[in-house]
Formats: C-alpha cells, structure tokens, sequence
C-alpha cells in the first residue's frame, strides 16, 4: 500500500503517514470536488452546535429533505422543555424555489410560535436559499417584532464553505443571544461557561457535578441543557473552558474579546484527560484550596474505576484501532484513552480538524499511523484494512463501513445514548469496546482486520 493511496491525486496532501513523510498535513480547506466526502453541511455544522438549545424552535429554512435525521436523534438531554426535540421545515417546493420562500418561510414562524409560544426560534439557512437568495435577516427581524421574541437566522446556506463555517455561523447565532453585563462583578463571580459540550446522555450534568465538587458552579453551558435564558447570562462567568473546541473555538475568542472572559482548553474523555482538566481549572481559578478538592474527587475516582478498566486492558491489549471523528479534540483525546486500553491507534482523521491539533496528533501516534484529513469512504476502506484495524471510531455514516468490512465499531456521535465524559464515561467507553471487539459475531465474517 502506498504510503499516499488517496481516492484521487488532489488528496494526497491531506494524507501523511507519521515517521514517513516530512510534510504537513493540509487541513481546514473545503471538500475536493469528486469527493464523496465523509464531512457533514455546513448547515449540518449549525444544527449540531444549536440543537440542544432546549427551548428553541429549530426551524429548517429549504426542502424537507435537509431536516430529514433531525427528528429527536439527538441524546442530548434536557432538564426543562422538550421542544428541541422537534424538527421543524419550510419544505420548500419547486414553486417556492421560482417565486420565493419569505413569505411562507414569515407563516411558518406564525404559526410555530401561536402553537408553541417559543420565546427563541433558529432559522437555519439552507443551500437552495442560499441559491435562490431569500432576505432571512429581514423575515427574523419583522417575525421578532411581530412576536415580540427572539427569531435568529442562521447564516448557514451551503457554498460559504464547509462543515466548520456552519459552527462559526452558530456561534453567530449564540452571541446575538447574549446580554452585556458588569464585568467587575463577572469577574469575581468564580463562575465558569462550559463551551462545547452538548449534554449527551447527560455529559454536561456530570463534569458540573465534579466541579460542583470542587465548589465551582456552571453559569452556562454551550449548548448542552440550555435555554434562551442561560445563554443570554453567559458573561456573567469568571472563565470559559472549550471541550469542543472544533465548534467552539471561535465562540471563545468573541467572548474573550467583548467581554474580556479567558478561556482554557479542557478533554473530560480518558482517565488522564478528565484528571488533568480539572486539575487545570482549579489552578486558573486560584489553585489552593480548588486544587486540592480536585485532588481529593481525582484520587478517589481513579481508585473506583481504575481496577475496572484494568480488566478490559488485559483482554483487549494488542488490538489495534482506527479513529475517524468530527474535530481534533475528539481523536487526540481517544489516542491517549486507548492507550489506557492497551490499544495502538493505526489509522485517525478528522472533518474538521485544525493545524495544531494535528500536530499533536502526530506527536502522539506511533510511526507507520496514517493520518487524514476530511476523508472519503475509499481512504477510509483503504487504510482501516491496511494498517490492520480491529475497530473504528466513528458516527453515523461510518458505521456501515466498518460492518461491511467485518470491522467492530463504536459510535462517539452525538446520536449515542450512554455518556462517555468523565471517569464513569471512560467505564463505558472501556465496556463499549471490549463488547465488540471481542463479540463472537466476528468469527461468522469472511474477515476481520488485524488477523
Ligand atoms: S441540500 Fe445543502 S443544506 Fe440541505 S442537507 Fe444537503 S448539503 Fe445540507
């Protein structure tokens, strides 16, 4: 296999095999054009930053076709209303596409809010619209006075760029939500935002359980559990810690320009990761007596699930892994977990990975790992099977892939409903792995990797 086996010449410079070539990887450039690309919309981006907002009306400006998968597949979860649930669309048809969209996207919005007296609605561009052109700044705009409401559009037609345009879109959308306050009183508030966590089978409500602990209170979290009211009161919070930081990123720096709120990187996913993050926080926010109650939840949380893992390291060591994710973050955070798992990371990739997560990418794999970026099925196929992989890491369009080649899978998108994050969650990633990897369905399969 060669080292450069792209589906097409064009793509070999996302490619890079670590210990055998020089150059960098390009990344955070749009899709090649013949690609079948494994990389969501950019609308798709946008809906997945805003979709555990749970108050919101989620509105799908264009064909009924682009809301289709949103209907409550989600495992964020709510600890209020339920709207967000719901997927809502304008179902633009061939008449509306020739005469135009504003006037039924302007009824659509009537009448969600007369039926569900939303206080929020996103309007989520689309690409058609973005073809045809409809004014969605000026529909929100008379809607929001009509109701007297928040009504957001999102700026997140196709052709603007790729998955990540989509997030920083949404993030658009969040900081027209959020209400100047006094920063003085801000900044003492020891109050931390929590960027880039979407309250999958409530991840969220652990991690603030943990720095509830520690005796640190969540002001808001982005967007996991949240509320038009919540986000709204975001500058009130002392710090900003960026999970997600594909999608957040640039949240962060708008916060931290406008409102003069830092922020810190944090992983929740492995043991290390988890104790390392929280180490971190209690010492950006003062250290002593933070540290030393971080120090006391990480000793005594590690001693209870540390013998757990243990025993799935020994039936899993030696196996090999492949790793394809949304963001940088993500895969950087699976290399160091599944090295607690005894596990050699062969193959990872990311949709919308950044430059320097990909530097620590190839700092932390083994040489002879293949590294891409923003891949297709065929790279996919190609390297999963040639380096040898025994599972993939993936979401939703990458499952079928690896069942098809004989290849177990596990699911860390955000339709999964069992929380990965935290200590408990790396119990349930451990378990998850051990299940298939080891499931007794693999000896009826003509093949499966690693041999
Ligand atoms: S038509 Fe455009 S916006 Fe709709 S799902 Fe497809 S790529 Fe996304």
């Amino acid at each position: 296999m060669s080292e450069t086996a792209a589906a097409i010449s064009e793509r070999e410079q996302f490619i890079a095999t670590k210990g055998r070539r020089k150059n960098t990887l390009k990344c955070d450039a749009d899709s090649i054009a013949g690609c079948v690309s494994q990389r969501a919309c950019v609308y798709c981006g946008a809906r997945v930053v805003l979709n555990p907002v749970t108050d919101a009306i989620h509105l799908v400006h264009g064909p009924v076709g682009c809301a289709n998968y949103t209907w409550d597949i989600r495992g964020s979860l709510s600890s209020g209303s339920e709207l967000y649930r719901n997927s809502f669309t304008t179902d633009l048809r061939e008449q509306d596409i020739i005469f135009g969209g504003e006037k039924k996207l302007s009824r659509t919005i009537d009448e969600l809010v007369a039926k569900y007296q939303a206080k929020l609605v996103f309007v989520y561009s689309t690409c058609i619209v973005g073809v045809i052109g409809d004014d969605l700044k000026a529909v929100c705009k008379a809607a929001a006075e009509r109701h007297g409401i928040e009504v957001i559009p999102v700026e997140s037609s196709g052709f603007i760029g790729n998955k990540s345009a989509g997030y920083r879109a949404a993030c658009e959308a969040l900081l027209q939500l959020i209400e100047p306050v006094d920063r003085r009183e801000a900044a003492a508030s020891k109050t931390i935002n929590y960027l880039g966590d979407f309250n999958l089978a409530g991840e969220a409500w652990i991690i603030e359980d943990y720095l509830a602990q520690m005796g640190i209170s969540i002001n808001t979290v982005f967007t996991g559990d949240s509320t038009s009211g919540t986000i709204k009161a975001a500058a009130k919070a002392s710090l900003n810690i960026v999970q997600c930081a594909g999608s957040m990123y640039y949240l962060a720096g708008k916060l931290q320009e406008l409102y003069g709120i830092p922020y810190q990187q944090v992983s929740f996913l492995g043991l290390a990761d988890t104790a390392q993050s929280l180490r971190n926080i209690a010492d950006v926010l003062g250290g002593g007596e933070l540290r030393a109650k971080a120090e006391v939840l990480i000793r005594r949380e590690t001693d209870r699930v540390a013998p757990i893992i243990e025993q799935y390291r020994e039936k899993l060591a030696g196996k090999k892994a492949a790793v394809y994710v949304g963001g940088g973050f993500k895969a950087i955070s699976l290399i160091k977990q599944f090295r607690e798992l005894g596990i050699e990371v062969v193959m990872i990739g990311t949709q919308t990975g950044r430059q320097e997560e990909y530097d620590t990418i190839n700092e932390l794999v083994n040489d002879g790992t293949v590294i891409l970026d923003d891949a297709n099925p065929a790279e996919l196929e190609r390297f999963m099977t040639g380096q040898g992989a025994h599972l993939l890491v993936g979401g939703v369009k990458e499952r079928p892939l690896a069942y098809k080649l004989g290849l177990a899978f596990v699911d860390h998108n955000h339709n999964r409903k069992h929380p990965l994050s935290g200590f408990d969650g790396a119990v349930n990633f451990a378990q998850e792995v051990y299940s298939t990897v080891c499931s007794p369905v693999w000896q009826y399969t003509a093949q499966q990797g690693g041999g």
